[in-house]
């Protein structure tokens, strides 16, 4: 069978994540969260007060960033490492999700990110989620999943996902925050969420994650063969 790339996007808390994880775990493909990257990023800038508004420093700052993956075998997926320290769990904070959407249409912070996404494939066999992975990082790719969910449902589960960590946190909380990055996102200049013309749709409100698991194998073992 031949390795492929396989592209997960979709707006926020659609179980990309999930999907490309327990995907790439059955094919023995590494799976690649390029959202921690754009949240590993925002991060750096709030720890260093960096004006994101001024290109000069975002440059500067991008220029003593450096991000690495390294996998976490109790994760089943590869932690994210901003300059040599482990913040995958730091990433996921409320105040970087309310910010990362805004880092996130910064032209250089994309150039700088999709570049290092591009590198990461170059090998294939990998699965990549985000927003513009099949329209932009991996426009050539075999398989694109454009992954779609009830918002409802979305919000539920974000929140759930959340509360193990924060039970100070509000469903109302959740679901701003969600439409916000979901809005930015969408109405973006460059490489803005867009469904690919050759994705297909996933639709997964009503579908354990086995199920949504078995759709997406069948798809890829189509294009492997
Ligand atoms: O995937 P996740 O929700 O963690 O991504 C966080 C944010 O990073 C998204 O809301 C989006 O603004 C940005 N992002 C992006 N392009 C990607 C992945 C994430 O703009 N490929």
């Amino acid at each position: 069978m031949k390795k492929i790339i396989i592209t997960i996007d979709g707006f926020s808390s659609c179980g990309k994540s999930t999907l490309a994880k327990q995907l790439a775990n059955k094919l023995n493909y590494t799976f690649i969260d390029s959202g921690a990257m754009y949240r590993a990023i925002t991060l750096y800038f709030l720890w260093n007060h960096i004006d994101w508004e001024n290109t000069g420093e975002v440059v500067t700052a991008l220029e003593n960033i450096n991000l690495e993956f390294q996998y976490n075998p109790s994760a089943e997926k590869s932690d994210i490492y901003l300059n040599d320290e482990n913040v995958e769990m730091l990433i996921r904070d409320m105040l970087v999700s309310e910010n990362v959407s805004a880092v996130a249409t910064i032209k250089e912070v994309r150039e700088f990110a999709v570049a290092q996404q591009q590198k990461m494939g170059k090998k294939k066999g990998i699965v990549m989620d985000g927003r513009d992975i099949g329209t932009t990082v991996f426009p050539q790719a075999a398989l694109k999943i454009f992954v779609t969910a009830d918002p409802t449902v979305r919000v539920e589960r974000r929140f759930k996902e959340l509360f193990e960590t924060n039970p100070n946190i509000t469903i109302e909380e959740v679901k701003n925050n969600l439409e916000m990055r979901d809005y930015i996102d969408s109405n973006r200049e460059v490489s803005p969420l867009r469904k690919a013309e050759d994705a297909v749709v996933l639709d997964n409100s009503n579908l354990t994650r086995e199920e949504q698991l078995n759709i997406a194998l069948k798809w890829a073992k189509e294009k492997m063969e």
